[in-house]
């Protein structure tokens, strides 16, 4: 059922923990191929008191995605000899509150089967073992659930779940015949990684003033809430791109 007889965790528990005092600590840090989700770069861009627009610039790359039909982001690593995060510090991760999902999750890897036949998505976690992280040497022991609370990850994978239906959507090739690199697929990128670009664009455009959408949701869009104007992006695609009854028109 799972790739190269992966087995998921379950409710069994795992030995592993992470501190400055582990002989490794931050050598997982470097030489990433890291995939960074629209949440993970609203978090980031907070944190660094950016735009999106900047962050992007100045600690991305784009590499191909999971299908051809939309980029996938990727974490830029620094210029240096070691090809180190752009936010590992002499101390650590200096963005460690708003560290990115894969960040979060590690040692667990997740994956989600959105056809499961119990008629709502599965989520599987596995353990990975990479022979030179020493964490799994530490004698704490964590059960999944235990380690998704401790790492604040339950409201990343809200966001990921989301973000991962829009990015099934795009994967139907959805773009009108315009191709890749065309007017919608460049709408949806400045939605999923451009959220400040799409501020813009909402007001310039008067998007919002074509649905009904509770007072509390437009509250939160009108005063700035990069989460709430995030959702109601994707909705928008879901429906614009899928036909999805996501948002409802005046
Ligand atoms: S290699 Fe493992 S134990 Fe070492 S710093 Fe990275 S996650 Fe922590
Ligand atoms: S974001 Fe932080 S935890 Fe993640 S790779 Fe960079 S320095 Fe390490």
């Amino acid at each position: 059922m799972f790739p190269n007889g992966m087995v998921p965790l379950g409710t069994s528990t795992f030995r592993f923990a992470c501190h400055p005092g582990v002989s490794c600590f931050t050598a997982c840090c470097r030489k990433l191929d890291m995939f960074l989700y629209p949440y993970d770069i609203l978090r980031l861009k907070k944190r660094l008191n950016v735009s999106s627009e900047v962050f992007l610039q100045n600690h991305t790359r784009l590499s191909a995605g999971l299908h051809p039909y939309f980029p996938a982001v990727m974490m830029r690593m620094a210029d240096n000899d070691e090809q180190t995060c752009p936010f590992l510090g002499e101390q650590g991760c200096v963005v460690y509150a708003d560290r990115p999902s894969a960040c979060r999750t590690y040692p667990l890897e997740r994956a989600v089967d959105r056809a499961s036949r119990r008629g709502r998505p599965q989520e599987y976690y596995f353990l990975t073992d990479h022979p030179y992280c020493r964490g799994h040497e530490e004698s704490a022991t964590h059960s999944v659930s235990d380690w998704l609370r401790e790492q604040q990850l339950l409201h990343y994978n809200v966001m990921n779940d989301l973000w991962a239906e829009v990015d099934t959507v795009f994967a139907g090739n959805p773009w009108r015949g315009e191709g890749v690199a065309g007017r919608w697929q460049q709408l949806a990128f400045m939605v999923c990684y451009n959220i400040d670009a799409f501020r813009n664009f909402v007001h310039e455009s008067g998007l919002l003033r074509r649905f009904r959408l509770d007072k509390a949701r437009l509250r939160l869009i009108n005063h700035g809430d990069d989460e709430a104007l995030l959702k109601f992006g994707f909705d928008w695609l879901r429906q614009e791109l899928a036909g999805l009854p996501t948002l409802c028109a005046k």
